[in-house]
């Protein structure tokens, strides 16, 4: 077993190689923060979060910074067309890279009112694109440009681009962050970090029921995560869920037993799967890029 796991479960031998080991791919951000995966070229992309750039990596290009100042770019993600999207916490904001390089705008108000700071969001297979509203944009000097909260709250929005539909749809949550689906996509995994700043807040991972590929019910308690926040997580192909800690990547079997952690050494903020076989596990954490190889795929794009 390489010395970067903890195993508690037998379940993790399946998923996770024994001789496998962390490789540090890039350093020098600020604040590594959402990675998304582009097979066309192998490479990731992610936010330096606090640093207001979004940075590049390719194994034959190395590290490169693609934009900058990127508005406090937060989590990204691909949609079907293979475009970036992603959360602005600097415009309070969903965007989009369009093929021609060009950055759109897609959604930054419901009714009427300006969004919080979108932080994290996921695609649909119905190209729905679902994130989360935290105010850390407006509340934390490094992470956007301050500015009045206008919503009476933090929000799991569900956005389709298609119509400019937007509409809430998890309300019951103190910081929404990270958020995934299951492979089936009848369940929506949201992340609340509301203990980074507000003693004795949550810090767990909460599971909503999807109804009509559009409202959620029955939301319970999926995990609590620590030491540290759940900031951003990843479904597996089969349904366990590989999340962000102070300490580790922690995995948990879709029961929610915790199956077992792969320690990396600066703290963790969020992770995606990729690679040519889609085995890969690429993590943001601390000033870095990190990537250990699974025997498991992600489920998303
Ligand atoms: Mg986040």
């Amino acid at each position: 077993m390489a010395e970067t796991m903890e195993i508690y479960d037998d379940r993790l031998r399946a998923i996770v190689p024994m001789d496998a080991s962390l490789q540090k791919l890039a350093n020098g951000a600020v604040h590594s923060e959402g990675p998304v995966y582009f097979h066309e070229d192998d490479s990731v992309i992610w936010s330096d979060a606090h640093g207001n750039r979004l940075l590049r990596w390719s194994p034959t290009e190395n590290v490169s910074v693609i934009r900058e100042p990127s508005d406090y770019q937060s989590g990204n993600y691909r949609d079907l067309e293979g475009r970036l999207v992603a959360c602005s916490s600097g415009l309070r904001a969903i965007i989009r890279r369009e093929h021609n390089g060009e950055w759109q705008v897609l959604v930054d108000r419901y009714q009427g009112k300006r969004l919080n700071s979108p932080n994290d969001l996921v695609v649909k297979s119905d190209r729905t694109i679902w994130f989360t509203d935290p105010p850390y944009g407006i509340t934390e000097p490094n992470q956007g440009y301050g500015g009045e909260q206008e919503q009476p709250g933090s929000y799991v929005y569900r956005f389709d681009p298609a119509t400019g539909e937007i509409d809430p749809v998890v309300t019951d949550m103190v910081r929404p962050n990270g958020l995934a689906f299951s492979p089936d996509e009848r369940l929506l995994y949201v992340s609340d970090t509301a203990a980074f700043n507000i003693p004795g807040g949550p810090h767990h991972i909460r599971v909503y029921e999807v109804v009509d590929n559009r409202h959620v019910k029955n939301g319970r308690v999926f995990a609590t995560i620590e030491p540290g926040q759940p900031d951003g997580f990843r479904v597996d192909e089969y349904g366990n869920v590989f999340t962000s800690s102070q300490d580790s990547v922690q995995i948990y079997a879709a029961d929610g037993t915790l199956l077992g952690k792969i320690f990396v050494p600066e703290i963790c903020a969020n992770l995606t799967f990729g690679g040519k076989e889609h085995e890969r596990l690429f993590i943001t954490a601390g000033h870095s890029l990190y990537a250990i190889d699974l025997n498991t795929r992600g489920v998303q794009l």
